[in-house]
């Protein structure tokens, strides 16, 4: 099953797929509706299954990777660079942990931005970060090594253990890192702690709201603000709000998208995210960039600033 869902996934193109699956799910968890033969109940447990594969995919990737990209080399170098001069931050909608792997060996120190007590993970080095110079990395959609206990509800951050043979493994080898509690048949003991953007507005949990808070704080403060990637989605509107009532007006944007987003002359581009970026900021002064993420951190990698 695992082997069909990997190659449905790949075939499918991740990025849109994934989260037509998850909105079907959350729309009908959230409205307590049916879909198709399945009562809600049952569909969160199948929901959490999903999640549980989804986890076990992305951490695979992210154990094949060979964290030799130039594209990504170039961006550590970037925030090498930026980090020695000025305060960082990094807000990512992003689940996996290519990221935290390339700041781990590349020695760049970071903060998860957790604010949260009882958190516990598996690297003791980690979060006694004394330099100055620590990025900020908040994943507000949660992460795939962070999990929640169903027992003490610590939240559990797997650095080192391979989370890939933590979930699928017939012995039970699952187990807190906090109260050392194990699932049985009937329960897994550790919840995946990532929610979707549809999710998110009906989550009302601590650890989010420190997360968004976090995210907030940093926008509001930032006179500089890159995107990456990112097209700004109408569908991603708790996201938008967000960035709209923090970023201020003075704050000067770089948006990083491809070739293919470039509006084009005399044709309608209303559906472009320029568009989208020029309505939700129209007070700020933006930079489009459409040479690629690649392209655009090997230009920036020596003379910035
Ligand atoms: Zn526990």
């Amino acid at each position: 099953m695992v082997e069909n869902v990997r190659n449905a996934i790949v075939y499918e193109n991740i990025d849109v797929n994934l989260e037509d699956v998850f909105t079907s799910f959350d729309k009908s968890l959230e409205e307590k509706e049916f879909l198709n033969e399945y009562s809600y109940s049952k569909m969160d447990v199948i929901r959490l299954s999903l999640t549980r594969l989804f986890v076990y995919y992305f951490d695979r990737e992210v154990h094949n990777h060979d964290f030799q990209t130039e594209d990504y080399l170039n961006f550590i170098k970037y925030i090498k660079t930026r980090r020695s001069s000025e305060p960082l931050s990094i807000i990512t909608t992003n689940w996996d942990t290519l990221l935290e792997e390339y700041f781990s060996k590349n020695t760049i120190d970071y903060n998860l931005c957790l604010n949260e007590k009882y958190y516990i993970t598996d690297d003791e080095g980690f979060g006694n970060e004394k330099t100055s110079r620590v990025v900020n990395l908040i994943k507000i959609h949660g992460s795939i090594n962070w999990f929640r206990c169903l027992k003490c509800n610590s939240l559990c951050i797997f650095k080192k253990k391979k989370i890939a043979e933590l979930l699928f493994n017939d012995d039970r080898v699952e187990a807190c890192l906090k109260c050392n509690s194990h699932g049985d048949e009937e329960t897994e003991i550790l919840q995946p702690e990532l929610v979707t953007p549809t999710m998110i507005k009906s989550i009302d949990h601590q650890l989010y709201k420190n997360l968004w808070n976090a995210a907030a704080t940093e926008l509001r403060n930032a006179d500089e603000i890159i995107f990456i990637g990112y097209s700004l989605p109408i569908a991603d509107y708790e996201f938008r709000y967000l960035l709209q009532k923090s970023i201020p007006k003075e704050a000067v944007i770089t948006v990083v998208l491809h070739n293919s987003d470039k509006p084009i002359e005399g044709k309608d581009n209303n559906h472009l995210p320029e568009k989208r970026y020029r309505d939700l900021f129209p007070k700020n002064f933006i930079k489009f960039n459409y040479s690629g993420f690649k392209e655009f951190f090997y230009e920036n990698k020596k003379d910035k600033r």
